[in-house]
């Protein structure tokens, strides 16, 4: 495996937002903590559109983002990847994890997985639970060679998905860093047989955020404090596609005042909003970081 990048190098920070909304307040912070940290450390910052899932994302969105981030004053290097242009780069990566055996063809509509899970529910030793909900039950992994080829020779629609017990056979322990939470142990096997490639777009955020994180030389991952878990994932993938291994640093959740994390919805945050009330770009940073310090007051920190 490739070495963690070396002390000598520049520090690389990103922003990857999918374009499938308004950016609010939350987003500014981000935005201009990975900028802040880049510019102080003389290094990069990258700006990537994750736009994988073509049922929520839009141009509109993305020209929004390009818009809410030049008037915050940042500046990122030209031209930004956009992640549904980069299809090829990530079937390159599957392919490596098929020859590795590491991949199995899933044919489950959602509602199979249910059924399945409803069904081992009965018998409470099969079902097991991850961060993000109830595991895959394994459905499609039982299938033979013969059987997978005929359905793929029919053009069954399927997903691709990660053999989660022999991606950590084969990659052993792994630990990574977390600049707030400090050195930790990657535990992917929480999250079961993950989807690496959908039926509707032949990738993953997982698999494109790993490939692309790595591609684009980022050594420092900043980002939502809820993407903290899937760092696990992303910790094994590195070890399977022999990539380099960033730090991370997960970032506190801005809330709205229902102490909610701020969504779409919450209107008053966008940042478009606060353009045409006419608010100073320059003011966002220390709103962020008042609005971090009324919550860390109601948690009672
Ligand atoms: N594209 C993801 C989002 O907008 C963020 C991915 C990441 O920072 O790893 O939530």
């Amino acid at each position: 495996m490739n070495a963690s990048a070396t002390a000598s190098s520049k520090i690389a920070t990103r922003f990857a937002p999918s374009p499938s909304g308004l950016l609010h307040l939350g987003h500014a912070y981000s935005a201009l903590f990975a900028h802040r940290l880049a510019v102080s450390g003389e290094g990069r910052f990258i700006l990537r559109i994750e736009d994988i899932d073509p049922g929520r994302c839009k141009p509109e969105f993305e020209d929004g983002i390009v818009e809410d981030l030049a008037w915050l004053g940042l500046e990122w290097e030209e031209p930004f990847l956009r992640q549904s242009e980069r299809l090829p780069i990530y079937a390159d990566a599957l392919a490596q994890l098929d020859t590795a055996g590491l991949l199995y063809p899933c044919f489950c509509t959602r509602s199979d997985i249910a059924a399945e899970i409803a069904r081992a529910g009965a018998a409470p030793h099969l079902s097991h639970h991850g961060p993000d909900g109830p595991l895959y039950p394994g459905i499609c992994k039982q299938l033979s060679a013969s059987e997978r080829a005929r359905r793929i020779a029919d053009n069954e629609p399927h997903a691709l998905r990660l053999d989660m017990d022999a991606a950590v056979s084969a990659a052993g322990t792994l630990t990574w860093h977390d600049r707030t939470r400090g050195e930790q142990t990657a535990q992917p096997e929480l999250f079961g047989d993950i989807v690496l490639a959908r039926k509707e777009v032949a990738t993953s955020y997982h698999l494109a955020v790993t490939v692309d994180d790595a591609a684009q030389g980022i050594t420092l991952v900043t980002r939502g404090d809820d993407l903290f878990a899937v760092t696990h994932i992303h910790r094994l993938l590195q070890a399977l596609l022999n990539l380099d291994v960033p730090e991370w640093h997960h970032t506190v959740l801005l809330v709205n005042n229902k102490g909610s994390r701020l969504a779409k919805r919450d209107k008053a945050f966008t940042l478009r909003a606060m353009r045409e009330a006419g608010t100073d770009p320059e003011e966002i940073w220390a709103m962020s970081i008042r609005q971090i310090a009324r919550q860390a007051a109601t948690d009672g920190i």
